[in-house]
């Protein structure tokens, strides 16, 4: 019931109620002022008082309501801020890592009739739902949709499986559920700013990094091109590293696309996963579903017949938020992704002193 009421008046709604009254405020002020200031009946006047103060206020506003004290004060009423003297329960981790690596974006977790969720740009409350991320119309349909990959991410290399019959097994019973999944697309689409390629062109922009050129989202850019001094820097003293970047042919990020034998939106589609496509692999191996076609033991290959970034590179992009999917079990070994949420989810899993302190800060 709260947050019904609450969805009804931070949505678009609210907009529509400001408008009035700001245009009823507007008038009434036109008004007094002329009758104040002015003798004789000039439209013209009272017009340009009229449109002062509907501008002023629109500007007012849209700051006031731009600021994250706007979602903070909304949370403070109507929920429970996370009380972290407890036990760490089932998501708070995640979501709170979620505001960490957006804290701009995504408000600080918090339980709204008990169920634990944040805010996307003060006002879109997403329920974590056992990590599906739904909007609450998603919210009696939960259980189609299927959870986002809060993959465990070590910092070291994750040792490889071995290569016998269990490990088969599970792995096709992996692949045959990831075939099934569907991932509710609102929280992305929200986060990123658009649900299809045509919206999604507009966040798009050109940069320039390893000495190629793709296309990013505005909101990797930045991060991209601190990445690529710090490759460019090394490259200047480290011959392996001046190896590697010189044999990456194509940087290949932005494309509206699914990942691979599923139905799920690719972070390619959202301009923030970028492909190192080298000139040659030398017969080594990149991507699982191609290792997949010669070899049903594909998850067993050592890191030895894998195509590998240098580990000093690798760990320049995780400085910078973004996860390599060479440490992936389905491995794409070319492909990094902006994910500093899971960066963040697994520095504070290996840190409970960490994360109890970051929690209780909030
Ligand atoms: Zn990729």
């Amino acid at each position: 019931m709260v947050l019904s009421i609450l969805n009804f008046f931070t949505n678009l709604p609210i907009f529509l109620v400001l408008a009035v009254l700001i245009v009823f405020f507007a008038i009434i002020l036109s008004i007094i002022l002329f009758k104040l200031f002015c003798h004789k009946n000039n439209i013209f006047v009272i017009l340009c008082i009229f449109s002062f103060i509907v501008t002023v206020s629109v500007i007012v506003s849209l700051l006031y309501f731009n600021n994250t004290v706007y979602a903070k004060s909304i949370i403070n009423i109507t929920s429970e801020i996370i009380n972290f003297n407890n036990d760490i329960k089932s998501g708070e981790a995640e979501t709170l890592s979620f505001h960490l690596a957006y804290s701009d974006r995504i408000s600080e977790p918090s339980y709204i009739d008990g169920e634990l969720g944040f805010y996307v740009d003060a006002t879109n409350w997403f329920y974590w739902a056992d990590g599906r991320l739904l909007p609450e119309s998603k919210m009696k349909e939960k259980d189609r949709f299927s959870e986002f990959h809060f993959t465990l991410y070590p910092e070291e290399l994750p040792s490889i499986l071995e290569k016998n019959d269990a490990n088969y097994k599970n792995i096709q019973a992996i692949y045959g559920k990831r075939k099934l999944n569907v991932r509710d697309n609102t929280f992305l689409d929200m986060l990123y700013g658009g649900n299809n390629r045509v919206s999604m062109d507009l966040n798009m922009s050109k940069v320039s990094a390893l000495g190629l050129r793709t296309i990013a989202h505005s909101m990797v850019v930045e991060k991209l091109k601190i990445v690529d001094k710090e490759v460019t820097d090394l490259a200047s003293t480290n011959a392996h590293v001046r190896d590697f970047v010189s044999s990456i042919q194509m940087l290949s990020g932005y494309a509206w696309r699914n990942i691979s034998k599923s139905s799920i939106r690719s972070y390619h589609s959202y301009g923030v996963a970028f492909d190192l496509l080298p000139e040659t692999t030398r017969g080594k191996q990149v991507y699982w579903d191609w290792s997949r076609v010669n070899n049903k033991h594909w998850y067993s290959i050592p890191y030895s017949k894998r195509w590998m970034p240098p580990d000093e590179l690798i760990k320049i992009f995780e400085s910078h938020g973004f996860v390599w999917g060479g440490k992936w079990q389905f491995f794409d070994t070319m492909h990094f992704e902006y994910r500093p949420e899971i960066i963040i989810y697994n520095r504070l899993m290996s840190d409970e002193v960490l994360l109890k302190k970051l929690i209780k800060l909030i």
